[in-house]
């Protein structure tokens, strides 16, 4: 049985060779005679897997020293309640709505102050990212809230919002490590990281120092304050510790493969093979306006629900998997993370043509 070419949006398409290492560790990790799932996570042992894996994270995106490295839980949508509970000294902060997370992010921000949606793409269905040069940002706003890369919409922020001074918030769960980034511009760089990182259970949570305090919300549980985490070293409890370990060995493959700078190539390559192929066919067509387009989730339909249908099948069939868009958008959806090869995307266009040729 061989590896089929995996275009889920997440749980999402890992390098072969970080799974082919990881099995060969399970039963004895480096002569510690048990699997990194059976060993505690005070162990020397682990220690070095957590202390290496934030090292290589540091080294990856020039994290600077003022800025910490959470390794938590609850996935991307625990932080949609737990930014708020942290950040709102005054009750209240600015969010644009460019899709379904930034959405939900929003509404859950609402449940402990004043979420004011400053910028919103809903009139066309989230195919752009607004204006975002001068907004409307509340004085008192804690920080301005973005979903950088919309996973479901396959827009992406290019350009940072001016945020007014105002502290910026952004959930990368999607763009992840796709790209080189100046993390001194974010206040809190946040992500899930089974888009492009690792297994689902890991959240990684880049957060500037002076944003870790003991001044939270009232009754703001223990495990939600980022103090508890930081003032442990993401050792409060016992941390989704397999899922780090998978992490830290993604992250030695981004620096073999040449580190970030190298990634936004290599994905830039693959994303345009798509594009391209989009913008020239009878028959496929992008949903994205070209300016927006995400690198790593490429929207597009055919117009006809009943050929999109019969194109997911006979792609599947052939080897592509999960290419059906998300069930509230419909058409179909290439999510070509760090790890998809170009070999995949090219081997997809191809499929895409023949398809086209056969039915128009
Ligand atoms: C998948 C996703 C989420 C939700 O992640 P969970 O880990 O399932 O909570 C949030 N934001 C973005 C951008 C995502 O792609």
């Amino acid at each position: 049985m061989g590896r089929v070419y995996n275009f889920s949006a997440g749980p999402a398409v890992l390098p072969e060779e970080v799974l082919r290492e990881a099995a060969a560790e399970m039963l004895d990790y480096k002569g510690t005679g048990m699997s990194v799932m059976e060993m505690s996570h005070r162990s020397k042992a682990y220690e070095g897997i957590i202390t290496e894996a934030e090292k290589d994270l540091r080294e990856l995106m020039g994290i600077p020293d003022n800025y910490r490295v959470l390794f938590l839980q609850g996935g991307a949508s625990l932080q949609f309640a737990m930014i708020p509970m942290n950040l709102m000294k005054n009750r209240k902060a600015a969010y644009i709505i460019t899709g379904q997370w930034a959405k939900k992010a929003y509404q859950e921000a609402g449940l402990y102050g004043e979420a004011v949606a400053v910028a919103s793409s809903a009139d066309r269905t989230f195919s752009y990212i607004p204006d975002c040069s001068n907004l409307p940002i509340p004085e008192d706003a804690d920080y301005v809230y973005i979903c950088e890369n919309n996973t479901i919409y396959g827009t992406k922020f290019w350009k940072l919002p001016d945020t007014k001074g105002k502290t910026l918030v952004a959930d990368v769960s999607s763009c992840f490590l796709s790209e080189p980034v100046d993390v001194t511009k974010y206040g809190i760089i946040y992500g899930g990281v089974q888009k492009n990182i690792g297994p689902a259970g890991v959240v990684i949570c880049i957060i500037r120092e002076d944003l870790i305090t003991q001044d939270v919300l009232p009754a703001t549980p223990t495990m939600m304050r980022y103090k508890t985490h930081a003032d442990n070293g993401s050792m409060y409890n016992t941390p989704p510790a397999y899922g780090i370990y998978i992490c830290g060995k993604v992250f030695k493959w981004l620096k073999n493969q040449g580190g970030l700078a190298a990634m936004k190539e290599h994905n830039e390559k693959k994303a345009k093979i798509l594009y391209d192929f989009l913008d020239g066919s009878r028959l496929f067509k992008g949903t994205v306006e070209k300016k927006d387009r995400s690198l790593m989730n490429v929207p597009f339909v055919t117009g006809s629900e009943e050929l999109d249908a019969k194109f997911v099948k006979e792609a599947k069939a052939a080897g592509f998997e999960n290419l059906k868009g998300h069930r509230t958008v419909g058409g179909m959806r290439a999510s070509i993370y760090n790890a998809m090869p170009i070999e995949g995307v090219k081997k997809l266009v191809a499929f895409m043509q023949e398809f086209e040729t056969a039915n128009t």
